[in-house]
């Protein structure tokens, strides 16, 4: 399938880092956020992200002035129109995003693919929300956008051969390596890395070792970049606790039960680095 035309909804952490990504590798992008201002700022986000990779000499300033020349703004898929390829990163809530996927369905071109970057949500639900199920598919980047390799590319049930191979293709194209999963709660990202932070919070919670030392063990021993509590804080606690949820729910099995702990740091606020405060203490933003 030739893609030349992309749209990405949202415009947020993950819809920004993957509409820059898909503008800089040479496709036609238009950004939809949910109002004109917020397109605006997503835009300008962009913007002084590519400068950054310009004054650090990753990119030149020619694809830097190229890449903002593909990049357009919409507030609606409507308005986007006729694109051969969609991305969702709008916020994680389910009837949302089947909403968003109805508005592709009635925009984009015949045969177009439609991706979700949902990091738990039941792609094969969403699939279900289009009239052709078997051109869905999920494309989970990781955050930051443009520095992380990996594309977890998921199957629904639905999805088709020939969608599966343009999608692994595409992040080929992007730059990203891909690799896939099938859609069960939390893919293989979230379903090996979440219980491991829950298992960290348990060892805090019941004094088996410092925060410290639990981060320091995991970092040394096992060649982590970053200790579980602290990802944890970069993830978001409130984020993490959802995710446990969706493995709880979706397997039915204790293992997977939420750490009382992360519990109450999520009723108390303490949602780590957005918050000002989790595991660690961080500066307010
Ligand atoms: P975010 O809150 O930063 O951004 C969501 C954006 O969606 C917001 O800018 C919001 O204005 C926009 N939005 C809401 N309703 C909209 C609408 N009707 N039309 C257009 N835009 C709309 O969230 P995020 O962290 O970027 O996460 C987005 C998705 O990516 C979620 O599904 C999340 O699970 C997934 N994800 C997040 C991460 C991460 O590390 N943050 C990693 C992988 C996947």
């Amino acid at each position: 399938m030739n893609i030349q035309k992309v749209c990405v909804v949202g415009g947020g952490t993950m819809g920004n880092g993957i509409a820059h990504v898909f503008a800089l590798k040479g496709f036609e992008t238009t950004l939809v956020e949910a109002n004109a201002d917020l397109a605006a700022k997503a835009a300008a986000t962009i913007s002084k992200n590519l400068d950054r990779q310009a004054a650090k000499g990753t990119i030149s300033a020619a694809e830097k002035d190229a890449a903002l020349k593909r990049l357009k703004t919409a507030t609606s898929p409507a308005e986007a129109g006729g694109f051969q390829f969609a991305v969702e990163a709008v916020s994680e809530k389910l009837e949302l995003k089947k909403t968003i996927f109805r508005a592709l369905d009635a925009a984009a071109a015949p045969d177009a693919i439609l991706a979700t970057n949902t990091s738990s949500l039941p792609i094969t639900e969403i699939a279900a929300a289009v009239k052709d199920p078997s051109r869905v598919i999920g494309m989970h980047f990781m955050n930051p956008v443009p520095v992380m390799k990996l594309v977890e590319i998921i199957r629904a049930l639905q999805t088709s051969d020939e969608t599966y191979a343009a999608v692994d293709a595409l992040a080929k194209t992007l730059g990203k390596t891909p690799a896939c999963a099938k859609d069960f709660p939390g893919f293989v990202s979230n379903r090996v890395l979440m219980p491991m932070i829950n298992e960290a919070i348990y060892c805090l919670m019941e004094g088996v070792s410092s925060r410290e030392d639990i981060d320091q063990i995991m970092k040394l021993g096992m060649a982590h970049p970053m200790g579980p509590l602290q990802l944890a804080d970069y993830i978001g606690l409130d984020v993490c606790l959802a995710i446990m949820g969706v493995l709880h729910e979706g397997y039915a099995d204790s293992k997977y039960r939420p750490c009382p702990l992360l519990k109450q740091m999520v009723q108390a606020g303490r949602l780590g680095v957005k918050s000002g405060g989790g595991f660690y203490d961080y500066p307010r933003r």
